[in-house]
C-alpha cells in the first residue's frame, strides 16, 4: 500500500469511525437559517426521523446562498491541507446526494490562468503545493491549443501554463434548497419562512424553546446555520466583516462555453438552461456607497449597475467576445461569510453542547457534507474526528 492509500485509509477510519458518547432519538431541534448550510442540516435531521423545524427570518435561499456562484470544488485556495482534504469529501458528498434527490449537478471541470506573469507564477506555485498534498483533485497544466479544443470561444492569449481542475463542477443552490425542503417536510420536518429568531429560553441550564418573531418554538437543541449574522446572534466574532460579490445572470445564450472559465479578473459558466453565470474576482471594486453601507442585495441605482457592467464587460472582453452580446437577466449582491481564520467553524459551543454552530465560506462546497457529519453528531451525540480541525472552541 503506498503512502496515499495509506493515508486515505486512515483518514476514513477517523471519520467513520466515531467517538460515541450515547445515542439520542428525542431530541427536538430548531434549525436557525434556510441557506445551503441550514438547509442540508435539516434535511439530514429529517432522514433520521428527529422531530426538526428550520426557521428563517426571510425565504430560504434568501441569503448568501441565493446569490452564490455555486461551484464545487476542493481547489488550491482550500489550504491547508485538513480544509482541502474536507472539500474532497464535499465533492464526495454531492455525487452521493445524486443517489436521493433529482438534482443535476454540471461535472465540468475549470480552467484558470492569469495575464499578468506573477500572478501566474503564483498559480503554478500553488498547484505544485497541491499536488504535494496526500490527495488531491485531479489537476493538468495544459497549454492554449490543448485549451481551444476544450473551449474554443476563448481566447487564452498562447498562454502555456492553464490548469485544468477535472472534478470542478457546479449546481443551481437555489433549486437545490427547494428540492431538499420538499424533502424535509415529506421526511415529517417542519419549515417555517418569515420566522426570526429572537433568543433562546431555558429550564435551569437545559433549553426549553426557541423565542422567534412567530412565537415560541420547543427545542432541546439548536442549530445556528444563519450565515452572516452569525456574529449578532452569538455575540461574538467569529467572522470578519461580510465582503460582497456580484453574480450576473445572462438570458439563455446559444451553447458555447463548456467549462467554468477562470480567466483573468472574471470567471462564469454556462447553465444547462442556457444562462451565463459571471462572478468577479473583486478587482472591479463597488463603488455603491449605498449598496455597501445598507448590505444591499442589488445595486442601488439603474446606472452604477450599468457601469459596473461595463466594466466586466470590458474586462471580459479580453478573452471571451461573446460577452458584448449577453443580454442581462439579473445582477446580484451576495455577502460572504468568512470566518476570521478562513477555515469552516462546526461545532457544538462550549459553554452550552445544546447549542451547535455551523458557518463557513464555500458552503456551496461543503453543504452536503456538512449536512450529513452535522446531523450525525446531534442525534448519535458523537465526535467526528474530521471535524476537529474547524471546532468553534479555537476562537475561545
Ligand atoms: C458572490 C459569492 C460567490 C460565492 N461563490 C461560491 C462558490 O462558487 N462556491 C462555494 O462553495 N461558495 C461560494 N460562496 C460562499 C457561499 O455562497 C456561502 O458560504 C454559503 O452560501 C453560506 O451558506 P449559509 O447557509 O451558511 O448562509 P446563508 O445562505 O446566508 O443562510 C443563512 C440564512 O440565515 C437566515 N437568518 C439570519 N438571521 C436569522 C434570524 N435571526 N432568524 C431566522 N433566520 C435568520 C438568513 O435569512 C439566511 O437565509 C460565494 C459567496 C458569494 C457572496
Amino acid at each position: 500500500m503506498n503512502r496515499r492509500h495509506f493515508l486515505k485509509l486512515i483518514t476514513a477510519i477517523a471519520l467513520y469511525s466515531p467517538f460515541v458518547r450515547s445515542s439520542n432519538k428525542n431530541l427536538k431541534i430548531v434549525v436557525i437559517g434556510a441557506g445551503i448550510i441550514g438547509t442540508f442540516i435539516s434535511y439530514e435531521l429529517s432522514k433520521y426521523g428527529i422531530d426538526v423545524t428550520l426557521i428563517d427570518k426571510n425565504k430560504p435561499g434568501s441569503g448568501t446562498s441565493g446569490s452564490s456562484f455555486n461551484w464545487v470544488n476542493a481547489t488550491y485556495p482550500k489550504k491547508p491541507y485538513s480544509y482541502n482534504y474536507f472539500a474532497q469529501l464535499g465533492i464526495n458528498s454531492y455525487k452521493n446526494l445524486l443517489k436521493e434527490i433529482d438534482i443535476s449537478i454540471e461535472w465540468n471541470g475549470s480552467l484558470e490562468w492569469f495575464n499578468l506573469r506573477q500572478d501566474q507564477l503564483d498559480l503554478l506555485s500553488e498547484i505544485s503545493q497541491l499536488m504535494n498534498y496526500p490527495t488531491h483533485t485531479k489537476h493538468e497544466i495544459i497549454n492554449s491549443e490543448q485549451a481551444n479544443i476544450l473551449e474554443p470561444s476563448i481566447n487564452f492569449n498562447n498562454n502555456k501554463n492553464i490548469v485544468y481542475s477535472k472534478d470542478d463542477g457546479t449546481i443551481n443552490t437555489r433549486e437545490l434548497i427547494n428540492l431538499l425542503i420538499k424533502s424535509i417536510k415529506i421526511n415529517g420536518g417542519k419549515v417555517i419562512t418569515e420566522c426570526e429568531y429572537k433568543k433562546l429560553n431555558f429550564q435551569k441550564t437545559n433549553i426549553s424553546s426557541v423565542s422567534t418573531s412567530l412565537g415560541n418554538i420547543d427545542a432541546n437543541k439548536v442549530v445556528f446555520a444563519c450565515g452572516i449574522d452569525t456574529n449578532s446572534l452569538l455575540s461574538k466574532n467569529y467572522l470578519i466583516k461580510p465582503t460582497p460579490g456580484v453574480i450576473i445572470k445572462s438570458k439563455p445564450y446559444k451553447k458555447i462555453i463548456n467549462k467554468i472559465i477562470v480567466g483573468p479578473g472574471i470567471h462564469f459558466y454556462q447553465q444547462s438552461n442556457g444562462q451565463i453565470i459571471i462572478g468577479e474576482q473583486g478587482i472591479i471594486s463597488i463603488t455603491d456607497a449605498k449598496s455597501l453601507k445598507n448590505r444591499l442585495e442589488r445595486f442601488s441605482s439603474r446606472s452604477i449597475e450599468m457601469n459596473y457592467l461595463n466594466k466586466i464587460r470590458s474586462m471580459g472582453g479580453e478573452f471571451f467576445e461573446d460577452i458584448f452580446d449577453l443580454e442581462i437577466d439579473e445582477v446580484s449582491i451576495g455577502w460572504r461569510p468568512i470566518p476570521i481564520d478562513g477555515k469552516p467553524i462546526i461545532g457544538r459551543l462550549d459553554h452550552n453542547p445544546n447549542i451547535y454552530l455551523a458557518t463557513m465560506h464555500s458552503g456551496i462546497s461543503l453543504g452536503p457534507l456538512v449536512g450529513s457529519l452535522v446531523a450525525r453528531e446531534l442525534v448519535q451525540d458523537i465526535e467526528i474526528p474530521v471535524l476537529e480541525n474547524f471546532r468553534p472552541s479555537r476562537f475561545d
